[in-house]
């Protein structure tokens, strides 16, 4: 076992996390119309206007936090490195300049280094959806901080 690593396991109730750039939200909620009888067996959270539009539109159960540009993402981001989110489907906007940008880089790299799924368009949330690791758990190898902060405070 390499202790540079260690076991994470998404358990078979998944907790995702939503979000929609402004052009994008349309494709978001109807996404969820089509998927809600498995999006309703999950635990869902999203930035504010996003969940707002998915509560009232698409009648899911859904956690919001604060609006994108706002810090939303970043709250997102934390609550992976927190391990509450382990799963994201945010159909982000290709076409248009964002205000939080960093923010949404910072977003992908995050769910990059905990190893969390993500989807950034339609295509791939459709596969991600219909994975069989939908309905079972998954367990996925994440840096162990640690023993890197440890090896860090020891070395520097
Ligand atoms: P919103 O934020 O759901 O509040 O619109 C989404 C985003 O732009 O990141």
């Amino acid at each position: 076992m390499n202790q540079d690593y260690i076991t994470f396991t998404i358990k078979e109730k998944k907790n995702i996390a939503l979000i929609a750039h402004d052009n994008e939200k349309p494709k978001l909620i109807q996404w969820c119309k089509d998927h809600y009888d498995i999006l309703k067996n999950h635990s869902l959270y999203g930035t504010g206007t996003t969940s707002r539009m998915i509560a009232d539109q698409a009648g899911l159960y859904i956690r919001g936090y604060n609006s994108g540009p706002l810090g939303g993402d970043q709250q997102i981001g934390a609550k992976i490195v927190e391990g509450v989110i382990d799963f994201i489907v945010f159909f982000s906007d290709p076409l248009t300049a964002q205000p939080h940008d960093p923010d949404v880089k910072a977003l992908m790299r995050i769910a990059q280094v905990y190893d969390i799924p993500m989807a950034i368009n339609k295509a791939t949330a459709d596969f991600l959806i219909t994975s069989l690791y939908m309905e079972k758990e998954y367990e996925h190898q994440v840096i162990n901080f640690q023993k890197n902060i440890q090896d860090r405070a020891n070395t520097l």
